[in-house]
């Protein structure tokens, strides 16, 4: 009958969504001690001025050294840390190691620049403000040298209260960028509000570049629009050299891909700052 069918039906759902809760139960409850346990790290991954081959930043990008699950994405844990809250803690852990990790390269005389995401549930935290200038003093890394990456959602969420500490961010030299710029639901008018310096364009654009024709169009358009609100584009996930031309053409240089590095370890950065970056530096003659 219909009902038991029903009943069963449910009885399978329930049990599965059990198993998806233990599971993410206990993903939460290591992912609590991977701080202290020393199993979080940072990949840092260039973004390149493809018109001269030179790095002018590093994003860093978090991975999680898990000790049964081997090396665990962002994607697969940063929702569970923002669920439960331990994007806090998480994301000022990364925030430490990114400046402190800056502050070596500075020292080792590289004048590099990092961004950092942020999660907005970080940037209501009511002391955010005073636990990023205690992270800037103890490593001694320039603000100026800091670019902080959020998302659309989070300036819609709560405009108000995400302005005024963006501005007081802003305040000690922090620069700011919107990140996976065109996927959220961001009006436009929003971005001559917010006080921010960067467009990142959403890597999902670039994937249709130069063949799809509304890919392009959209991508041509959002770098058109940066550059005449004298805000810098930056175009994630170039891949090939036709996406490298097409975004030259546009007079987009700044770009951050697989075609000139992948995110990787600090080490491995050091011997990158060397040198021009990339399959394309011929482009720059
Ligand atoms: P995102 O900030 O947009 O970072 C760029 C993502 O695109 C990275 O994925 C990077 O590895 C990937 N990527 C870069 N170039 C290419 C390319 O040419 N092709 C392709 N297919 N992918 C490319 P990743 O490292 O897996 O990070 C995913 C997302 O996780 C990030 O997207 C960011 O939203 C979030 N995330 C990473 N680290 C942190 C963190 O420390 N805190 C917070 N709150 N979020 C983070
Ligand atoms: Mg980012
Ligand atoms: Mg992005
Ligand atoms: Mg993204």
């Amino acid at each position: 009958r219909a009902k038991d069918a029903g009943k069963n039906t449910y009885q399978f759902f329930s049990e599965q969504m059990n198993i998806h809760s233990l599971q993410q139960l206990a993903l939460e409850s290591s992912l609590r001690s991977s701080i202290e346990r020393e199993e979080l790290l940072l990949h840092y991954q260039p973004i390149v001025d493809a018109k001269v081959g030179r790095i002018t930043a590093l994003e860093a990008l978090l991975r999680w050294q898990h000790p049964d699950m081997g090396l665990v994405g962002p994607m697969q844990f940063i929702p569970i840390a923002e669920e439960s809250g331990l994007i806090v803690p998480i994301g000022h852990w990364v925030l430490q190691t990114a400046c402190q990790q800056g502050q070596a390269w500075h020292q080792a005389g590289y004048d590099i620049a990092l961004t950092v995401n942020l999660s907005p549930r970080q940037l209501i935290e009511p002391d955010i403000v005073a636990s990023i200038e205690d992270i800037l003093s103890k490593t001694g890394f320039p603000a100026e040298y800091l670019t902080l990456e959020i998302t659309e959602d989070l300036m819609m969420s709560n405009p108000e209260e995400t302005v005024e500490r963006i501005e007081d961010l802003r305040q000690l030299g922090i620069k700011f960028a919107v990140d996976d710029f065109g996927t959220g639901y961001s009006s436009l008018s929003y971005l001559k509000k917010f006080p921010i310096d960067t467009l990142k364009v959403d890597r999902s654009f670039l994937q249709g570049v130069p063949d799809d024709s509304d890919d392009s169009a959209i991508t041509s358009a959002i770098v058109a629009m940066g550059k005449n609100l004298r805000l810098n584009v930056i175009a994630e996930g170039v891949e090939t050299s036709e996406q490298c031309d097409f975004l030259l053409k546009q007079g987009c240089r700044l770009m951050q891909g697989y075609a000139f590095a992948k995110p990787q370890p600090a080490e491995e950065v050091s011997s990158l700052l060397d040198g021009t970056v990339g399959t394309f530096q011929v482009l720059a003659s």
